[in-house]
């Protein structure tokens, strides 16, 4: 089948989140199954240095028309990697910037304009590159897509037979903007209504791929029934129970060719289920990374690596901040975002600089060195849609400690020391003092090594490749070729 994905995120071009490890592994995992996949991306300054040389453009200029003016379009040829075409669609006066959405988590005040040509510029350029039996879209930047093709482009003969699959990685951000938003990329005012992409009198990117996409996915199988709710749909609830019969949840895979501690390159030494004695070396390069060699031999290393962003559950750790460094534990924390839980982390450290440690920045060798260096892994997020670091956690013999929510409570069994059975330890209730008994359950069990490496190895042993989910994908994109066959 012929796939075109588009996204504004993919490793290894362009990164915020987990977004960007999805993008970049699903499509190459397709073309083994023997699809045609072609990804569209933004020609960001990120992606802009990762290809080097001269630029060879598929198409020099697109035209792609505004209220009260037009603007110009290229198609950069990115090639193909792992049996799969990339192009860049190329607007320097929107995209070559030093950051994708904002500066310091926030937004561009064009972002509405970069996005919304964004998805035009991907539409035309399909006419010219190849219209796919399938488009898959990936959140609120890409999620105009389908609108057009249902409204403006509905009359295009080369684009009848396309279907639509809309995957929504996080519900929390669905691109707002001004109702005069709808006029700027040339909609019909029609659309502007509460059943289609108005939500409270802005313009949701996102409602509108969720009301005109003929499949809806999400990155696992509890956030789909949780985005049903009015807690976790943020708004959209009520359309995503009215599409509940064409949304599914398929839980993402991760690149076990780059979290693999036999093989990870950022690592002071390798190891596995089998061998356990490179992990001592990993928590000592940790320790030593974050300025804690002095920490003694036997004291469980609890790490924390994230975006900071309410999502996080950043206010549940700040409340514990001072009982959990109280006792004998050393953390280390490795983030960015909002300043002000930024800020939150500085003064932890600042009260307890013998045990808890911060690096305030975006790391990729150092967000390896965590997985590999701890013992355990913290995640008490109020909502998480999949959640990749606990999957890599695992992986890395570093046991998961998190709120049962998405895909946090799909990847992660609660450890029951009789039969041995589980591979972290959940919370339910988003509570500070739930969130410190299941730590202390945790620091409980690690006294018991014996128990703590069968715990390891429990999930060690998971196994979360991209194989199942790029079939699952598959199986959404013939549906959908169903649907508008
Ligand atoms: P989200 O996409 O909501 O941020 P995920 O858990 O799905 O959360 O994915 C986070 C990804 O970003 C992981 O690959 C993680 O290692 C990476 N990451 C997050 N923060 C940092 C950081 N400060 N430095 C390096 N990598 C980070």
């Amino acid at each position: 089948m012929q796939i075109v994905i588009a996204a504004s995120e993919c490793v290894p071009f362009a990164k915020t989140g987990g977004l960007a490890d999805v993008v970049g592994t699903l499509p190459p995992e397709l073309a083994k199954l023997g699809h045609e996949v072609t990804v569209y991306l933004p020609f960001y300054l990120q992606a802009r240095q990762r290809l080097q040389g001269e630029l060879n453009y598929a198409i020099r200029s697109l035209t792609i028309p505004f209220r009260y003016y037009n603007r110009f379009a290229g198609i950069v040829d990115g090639g193909k990697r792992g049996g799969v075409q990339y192009y860049f669609v190329d607007c320097p006066e929107l995209y070559d910037r030093p950051e994708l959405y904002g500066p310091r988590g926030g937004e561009y005040g064009d972002n509405a304009e970069r996005f919304g040509l964004f998805c035009r510029a991907v539409v035309e350029a399909a006419k010219q590159l190849g219209v796919p039996q399938v488009f898959h879209l990936h959140d609120w930047q890409t999620a105009l897509i389908p609108v057009y093709l249902r409204t403006v482009y509905a009359a295009d003969p080369a684009l009848l037979g396309a279907g639509t699959v809309l995957t929504i990685h996080n519900a929390g951000y669905q691109g707002w903007f001004p109702p005069a938003t709808t006029e700027q990329l040339l909609f019909p005012w029609e659309i502007f209504t509460m059943d289609r992409l108005e939500q409270y009198d802005r313009f949701d990117f996102l409602k509108g791929g969720v009301v005109y996409s003929d499949m809806l996915t999400t990155v696992s199988r509890k956030y789909a029934e949780e985005i049903q709710t009015a807690e976790f749909g943020n708004g959209l609830e009520d359309v995503f129970r009215r599409r509940a019969a064409d949304l599914r949840g398929i839980l993402n895979g991760v690149d076990y060719s780059r979290w693999n501690p036999e093989t990870d390159r950022h690592l002071a030494a390798h190891f596995n289920a089998g061998d356990l004695a490179g992990k001592r070396e990993c928590r000592k390069d940790l320790l030593h990374a974050f300025g804690l060699g002095a920490v003694e031999e036997n004291v469980p290393v609890i790490a924390i690596v994230s975006r900071f962003a309410a999502q996080k559950g950043i206010d549940l750790m700040a409340q514990v901040a001072d009982a959990l460094a109280s006792r004998d534990v050393a953390v280390v924390v490795l983030g960015s975002g909002d300043p002000y839980y930024e800020n939150f982390f500085r003064s932890w450290v600042f009260r307890h600089p013998g045990n808890v440690a911060a690096r305030l920045s975006y790391d990729e060798a150092l967000a390896h060195k965590a997985e590999a260096g701890a013992d355990m892994f913290l995640m008490p997020s109020r909502y998480e849609p999949c959640g990749l670091n606990q999957i890599y956690s695992l992986r890395y013999g570093t046991v998961p400690v998190v709120r049962a929510t998405g895909g946090l409570d799909d990847t992660v069994e609660e450890w029951n020391a009789e039969t041995s059975t589980g591979t972290g330890f959940k919370f339910l209730n988003y509570s500070s003092e739930d969130l410190l008994a299941a730590v202390d359950r945790g620091l409980e069990a690690f006294r018991n090594q014996d128990g703590w490496v069968r715990l390891m190895r429990n999930g060690m042993a998971q196994h979360y490749g991209w194989e199942k989910p790029a079939r699952q994908y598959a199986e959404v994109y013939e549906e959908v070729a169903q649907k508008r066959a």
